[in-house]
């Protein structure tokens, strides 16, 4: 299968470039040029499967042809390797807990099948892959996680200086091996602005094979929507129309959702749920896409202000939107709406949401309210609670108990490079290690 770009310009790619490049030439995104349909009998039989099976008859179907299918088997028994798991917790609500993977951030799973393909597609070539990645928090640790021991690839994680959490800052510095924290006297952004500077340099693209891990890459995109039919195996009744609810920032686990739909997965609709980085909800309102600079709030990892994958939306939707529209339902909520969602639900379901998940939980209670209550919703619950301080200082009282992948972490000593927010400072960093 090849690859197009978003923005038409360049030419369709094969998988290996795609996956191995990133971004388009002409800065567009990755797109399957076939999205392909599963047979009834995929359906059918869905309550059935395993997540292994349903996994590798999602992938095949977009990858059958650029890897052998005992190549895809084991690497998607390597991805998809901890439970995820549906659990009801009120009328016609479910959550999707895709958080129990070695991060705990559903991050976990596209980044874990990204690291294994790109080891595998290189896996001939005697240079080093050098894989970039900035991280405002979660995404730098599941892609150190995903890529950790990976042969023949080397990993360089830029986070910026005091503004990660003490828990994500363990979860990126404590690695070793093939994994060099670096830290940035600088913000997201700058790391953000290091990075592409390193993609588009001639001198270390001479030198090296250097490629970017953030969520751009169609790598992180197609294994997103594995979950999606395995949520809908799980329902114990699927009669009802089924609508998922995505906390959503950048908006690849909504296009990874949309994408399930589009290969037949029956859908009434995607509520695409945002904190107050609404551009997504007020392009939905106003029929107006108008970026603007992220605000920051206790749904940190949702904190975007131009969404990278509204460009594969509006390409799924042929730049209409009423079609958008018709797929998606977008609302935003703040942060004490969000605070005050983790409290209900705790005090009255006993259940504890992150605030990503309970911006979703929100997304769910309006659509049942407003749109239809007939519905069957699935929230996705994108990280464990305890990764944030927020919600951790909720149940500090209640329940004082880091999970064990957390608390090892913790107690794990930090190593990291500090560099002051110069590219040169960086190349020549690159150019040594
Ligand atoms: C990255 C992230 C999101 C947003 O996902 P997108 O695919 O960027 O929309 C939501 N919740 C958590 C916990 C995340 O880490």
């Amino acid at each position: 299968m090849k690859f197009y770009s978003t923005n038409k310009k360049s030419a369709p790619v094969s998988l290996p470039y795609a996956v191995l490049k990133g971004l388009a030439d002409d800065g567009g995104l990755y797109m399957p040029e076939r999205i392909p349909v599963l047979d009834d009998r995929f359906f059918s039989h869905l309550s059935q499967k395993s997540l292994h099976e349903i996994s590798l008859t999602v992938a095949s179907a977009f990858l059958e042809n650029d890897v052998p299918s005992d190549i895809l088997d084991e690497l998607i028994k390597e991805t998809m390797n901890f439970d995820i798991p549906l659990v009801q917790i009120e009328e016609n609500i479910f959550v999707l807990e895709l958080f129990h993977g070695p991060t705990m951030a559903f991050k976990d799973v596209g980044a874990r099948f990204m690291s294994r393909l790109m080891a595998w597609l290189q896996r001939d070539n005697p240079r080093r892959l050098k894989v970039v990645v900035a991280t405002s928090g979660d995404t730098g640790s599941a892609v150190a996680a995903g890529f950790f021991n990976v042969p023949g690839i080397d990993v360089y994680v830029l986070f910026p200086k005091g503004k990660v959490s003490p828990l994500q800052q363990k979860q990126i510095t404590t690695w070793g091996g093939n994994i060099q924290a670096i830290e940035i006297d600088g913000t997201f952004d700058d790391c953000q602005k290091l990075a592409k500077e390193v993609l588009g340099d001639r001198e270390l693209n001479d030198a090296f094979l250097i490629t970017s891990a953030n969520s751009i890459n169609i790598a992180r995109l197609i294994p997103q929507s594995f979950y999606y039919f395995w949520a809908a195996a799980q329902l114990p009744e699927r009669n009802k129309p089924l609508v998922f609810s995505v906390p959503s920032g950048n908006f690849g686990n909504l296009t990874a959702g949309l994408l399930a739909g589009v290969m037949g997965l029956k859908t009434e609709r995607y509520i695409a749920a945002t904190n107050v980085n609404d551009v997504v909800p007020i392009y939905c309102k106003t029929g107006e896409y108008s970026p603007k600079p992220s605000v920051q709030t206790i749904s940190n990892a949702m904190d975007v202000g131009n969404p990278s994958n509204y460009a594969r939306m509006m390409d799924i939707f042929g730049d209409s939107h009423p079609e958008f529209c018709q797929s998606i339902y977008s609302i935003s909520f703040s942060d004490d709406e969000t605070r005050n969602a983790v409290q209900s639900v705790l005090s009255e379901k006993n259940y504890l949401m992150d605030p990503h998940g309970a911006v979703a939980y929100l997304g769910s209670k309006e659509y049942l309210k407003n749109v239809n209550p007939g519905a069957n919703i699935v929230f996705l619950e994108t990280a464990h609670p305890a990764k944030f301080p927020e919600t951790l200082r909720i149940v500090m009282d209640k329940d004082n108990t880091l999970p064990e992948q957390l608390r090892l972490v913790n107690e794990k000593e930090e190593k990291f490079t500090s560099l002051s927010n110069d590219f040169s400072k960086l190349k020549r960093f690159l150019a040594e290690k």
